[in-house]
């Protein structure tokens, strides 16, 4: 989770001139203020990560869930992560105010942070604290998070609401954390109906994932006619994630990033997880050339990959496949379809 992928990522995109293209602008973020952070988050908690930006762990720290483990104890902790959630408020103001119709904050996308307590390498849910700024506006919001983990924090955020519609597709809480995105968690009184979950097996390919998208995301935004799209694009999913064990390529995640793109509405990306650094850098590339209509050769420029001694940007191999758990895999997927279309479609009225 250390910032040397997103150097990578802004790397890669320089070294292809993406950000020369006429489509394009970069903007740089500004911390985002308490009040900010408090359409979320605690005062008690905010304080506290304050307290601990000179990097020194304090009395209480462990309340909040800091220490070894998950979420260490850095210095500029607090500052760092003020500029990383500036970071989508910036991106969700340009949007807001229509000055662009897109954009990517590759640093963003920490689901997993919960009101009072960090959680899962994330310290401030920047996602959450985005979509509060477009539900002042009086704007609905589809967020689809589809980082290998479960979007626990934005979930828990919008259970009871009907303005926010939230997909996470994700390895299954059965095997990884955070231990929970079953389907059956489908939001409380104004809100059922509107927490969508697709838990996945262990090796599931990018075609499975693709189907089980197609057989659920699409129709649900379409019915719920958002007027902001809020993705979460954790990479965490690609097969050569060391911590995960989703079976996601670069091309299937091109497939899904493109369905997004033929959507009509403004279009708000974050990023996520992602821990082998190359496959976060190629992947977030191609995502941010889809969002910016670019074409990017799938030879890296070379003085990317002298560097970093990488040659091409989608895989040029299929990940192994485990045959023994090929037809687990299939049904488990079904499965969950098949939970989402009869528990959540009729909210929509799909039929
Ligand atoms: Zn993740």
């Amino acid at each position: 989770m250390k910032p040397v992928r997103l150097k990578q990522t802004y790397e890669l995109l320089q070294a292809y001139e993406a950000f020369d293209h006429k489509n394009v602008s970069l903007e740089p973020p500004f911390p985002a203020s308490i009040e900010d952070l408090l359409t979320f988050h605690s005062p008690e908690y905010i304080n506290a990560v304050e307290n601990l930006n000179n990097g020194n762990e304090t009395n209480n720290a462990f309340n909040f869930n800091f220490g070894p483990g998950d979420n260490p104890i850095y210095k500029n902790i607090f500052d760092a992560s003020l500029l990383s959630t500036g970071g989508s408020l910036v991106a969700a103001k340009l949007i807001e105010t229509g000055t662009v119709d897109r954009a990517f904050n590759i640093s963003g996308g920490l689901h997993h942070a919960m009101p009072g307590y960090a959680y899962g390498f994330c310290v401030f849910n920047d996602p959450v604290i985005a979509i509060k700024h477009f539900l002042k506006q009086g704007l609905k919001v589809a967020y689809v998070d589809i980082d290998c983990h479960h979007g626990d924090g934005v979930q828990h955020a919008f259970y009871d609401t009907d303005a926010v519609l939230t997909i996470s597709i994700h390895e299954s809480g059965q095997f990884l954390f955070p231990g929970t995105g079953w389907v059956e968690e489908l939001g409380t009184g104004k809100g059922r109906g509107y927490s969508v979950n697709l838990p996945l097996h262990p090796y599931t390919s990018a075609e499975i994932i693709m189907w089980a998208f197609n057989q659920t995301v699409l129709q649900l935004i379409d019915k719920f006619n958002p007027d902001i799209l809020v993705t979460q694009l954790g990479i965490d999913s690609h097969f050569n994630d060391p911590i995960t064990h989703l079976n996601q390529t670069a091309q299937g995640f091109e497939s899904i990033i493109k369905e997004f793109d033929k959507l009509p509405y403004p279009w708000l990306a974050v990023g996520g997880g992602g821990y082998d650094t190359i496959a976060v850098a190629r992947c977030w590339a191609i995502a941010f050339a889809v969002m910016s209509k670019q074409k990017l050769s799938n030879k890296i420029p070379t003085q990317y990959s002298g560097k970093y001694s990488v040659d091409s940007l989608y895989d040029p191999q299929p990940p192994p496949t485990h045959s023994n758990y090929q037809s687990t895999i299939q049904s488990y997927a079904e499965n969950s379809v098949l939970g989402i279309q009869k528990m959540v479609f009729p909210t929509f009225g799909i039929r």
